[in-house]
């Protein structure tokens, strides 16, 4: 069985970063994703990187949706963003709150992603596609379990068509919320976000950061192999292949992977799934 995938890509900001992501890009678009999407920096500052990065896998045609953040953007910003994508012919994109860098405070016209939902829908109509984010372990700041799933509700009400959750290495955390959405009136296809998992110690820090639980065996297992990269991209592979087997199993309409510009994981990963161009049928 396949199904969908997109592949997330962030604007590279120097020219090592540019590098890496030219040498991934040919491999990452002969997977045949079904977009990318293409993060954007809170308080637009990324904006000319995202945009040029938009419009290089639109001009290879290239199916693409750019991120586009609240915080700190203004009503005037956003419109202008909006007309040149139109004008790009982009039929997609993401809205996010973002996160304020430190210092920034006060500027925008947007308190959340609802908000900005729903300035995007009434300035483009219903022709777009928008997707938001979902938490499976809950929005780090959000008041409780509730107050999330509310504020997914607001996002869906303001107008949007789909959410795509944060990463997670807990496929029940994800299936809760799945049965959290349908007990609440959410009816938003929910898409996995999935990180493959190729190292220890960077993957456990941001995982810390963001609330989201590294599963004990998990970390100790990877812990344990230290510094033989081999076995810790090889062991990751195999928790990553089976957390989408069972999500695959389980019906999901999608998977959204977090490629972190790099090829090699997502490559592999999906050849044991058997995705897009590494679909049997497809070879
Ligand atoms: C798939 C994905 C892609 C992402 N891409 C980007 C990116 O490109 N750029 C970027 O900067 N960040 C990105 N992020 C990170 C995101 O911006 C942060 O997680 C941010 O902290 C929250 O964004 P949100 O859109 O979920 O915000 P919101 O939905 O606004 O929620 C933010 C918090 O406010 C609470 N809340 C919402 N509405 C209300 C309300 N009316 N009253 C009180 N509380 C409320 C929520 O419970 C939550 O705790 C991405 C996240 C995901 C999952």
């Amino acid at each position: 069985m396949t199904i969908p995938f997109s592949i997330e890509l962030y604007p590279p900001a120097h020219t090592g970063a540019s590098v890496q992501l030219a040498a991934a890009l040919p491999r990452l678009m002969a997977l045949g994703p079904e977009y990318f999407s293409v993060t954007y920096g809170a308080g637009g500052s990324t904006r000319e990187r995202t945009v040029e990065l938009v419009e290089q896998l639109q001009h290879a045609g290239v199916p693409v949706a750019p991120h586009l953040s609240a915080i700190g953007a203004g009503r005037d910003e956003v419109r202008a963003l909006l007309t040149h994508y139109r004008e790009l012919g982009l039929t997609r994109l993401f809205a996010l709150r973002g996160d304020a860098p430190s210092g920034m405070g006060g500027r925008g016209n947007f308190a959340y992603a609802s908000d900005l939902v729903r300035f995007i829908r009434d300035e483009a109509g219903s022709e777009l596609e928008i997707a938001v984010a979902a938490y499976p372990e809950g929005h780090p700041q959000a008041k409780s379990p509730a107050a999330d799933l509310a504020a997914l509700k607001a996002k869906q009400d303001a107008g949007a068509n789909l959410a795509v959750t944060q990463y997670f290495f807990n496929a029940d955390a994800f299936l809760h919320l799945r049965d959290q959405c349908a007990r609440t009136g959410i009816v938003l296809p929910l898409v996995p976000g999935i990180l493959p998992l190729t190292r220890y110690s960077g993957t456990a820090r941001l995982a810390e950061a963001r609330g989201i639980e590294l599963p004990r065996w998990i970390a100790r297992k990877l812990m344990n192999l230290g510094d033989d990269t081999t076995a810790v991209r090889e062991f990751g592979l195999e928790v990553t292949t089976r957390l989408c087997e069972r999500l695959i199993a389980e019906g999901v309409p999608a998977l959204h992977f977090f490629s972190l510009n790099r090829a090699g994981a997502v490559e592999a990963l999906c050849q044991r799934l058997g995705l897009g161009a590494m679909s049997p049928v497809a070879n």
